[in-house]
């Protein structure tokens, strides 16, 4: 469900993506590693369409991305969840009200809203904290409002990058832990890292960039360049 074929995104020779194939079936868990400047940013920024292969093709879903018009961008985009390291939650909106207002914005009905917010809210585990500003919530428990907002419009797609990046051992894997819950029912999550022990542990697909090629696409232990720390 999305494929890469071939596609090259060069800012300069060796900087960006060259020649990348990859293809992640709808359902998977997949990482995306690499050192510092290897690509991933670029590879989700191609995804998103926030920027143009050189050349190939990229299919996300039933879309063709790098030939979508301007028009079908934003409904595209919907039908991918994002998170991100810093969780760029809205500081003037509760727990409820930010994950609402990702509904809002995409005109559902009110009464729609009243149902699912509660709903997926509890599945992030974080109910008793709907009324909470994010300033009076842990970082874990600000990712899970985050991880709310980017999932209840049903996206196919969650892109993940560096999630937990923010977050101390014990709190990120609470986070693996709901993103494989997420998984499992049935959304495809792709998830950016430098954190070699998650990687290594979970036993789930890793793509490793490098140099904007990818070196490695397998379930096997990774021990080539990432960056984070140990770089
Ligand atoms: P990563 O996310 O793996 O750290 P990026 O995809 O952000 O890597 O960047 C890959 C390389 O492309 C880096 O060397 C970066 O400096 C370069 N790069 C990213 N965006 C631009 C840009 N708009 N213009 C020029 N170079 C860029
Ligand atoms: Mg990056």
């Amino acid at each position: 469900m999305i494929i890469f074929d071939h596609v090259t995104k060069l800012y300069r020779p060796g900087v960006g993506l060259d020649d990348v194939n990859v293809k992640i079936d709808k359902g998977e868990f997949v990482f995306l590693v690499g050192p510092s400047g290897a690509g991933k940013s670029t590879f989700i920024e191609l995804m998103l369409k926030d920027l143009d292969p050189d050349k190939g093709n990229i299919m996300v879903g039933d879309y063709h991305v790098n030939k979508l018009s301007n028009r079908m961008i934003p409904k595209y985009r919907r039908k991918i969840g994002t998170v991100f390291q810093d969780f760029k939650l809205l500081p003037k909106k509760t727990a409820y009200e930010n994950v609402a207002f990702a509904m809002e914005v995409v005109h559902k009905p009110g009464s729609q809203i009243r149902k699912q917010v509660p709903q997926i809210l509890s599945l992030v585990g974080i109910s008793d904290k709907a009324d909470k500003y994010p300033h009076e919530l842990a970082g874990g428990e600000q990712q899970r409002v985050a991880i709310a907002r980017a999932l209840v419009n049903n996206p196919q797609v969650l892109i993940a990058d560096e999630p937990t990046g923010n977050l101390d051992p014990a709190t990120a894997w609470g986070i693996m832990d709901l993103l494989e819950q997420i998984n499992m029912r049935g959304t495809t999550v792709l998830m950016v890292t430098h954190a070699k022990d998650i990687v290594n542990r979970m036993d789930k697909r890793i793509i490793a960039i490098d140099h904007g090629r990818v070196i490695h696409d397998s379930r096997q232990d990774y021990e080539g360049p990432m960056g984070g720390d140990e770089e």
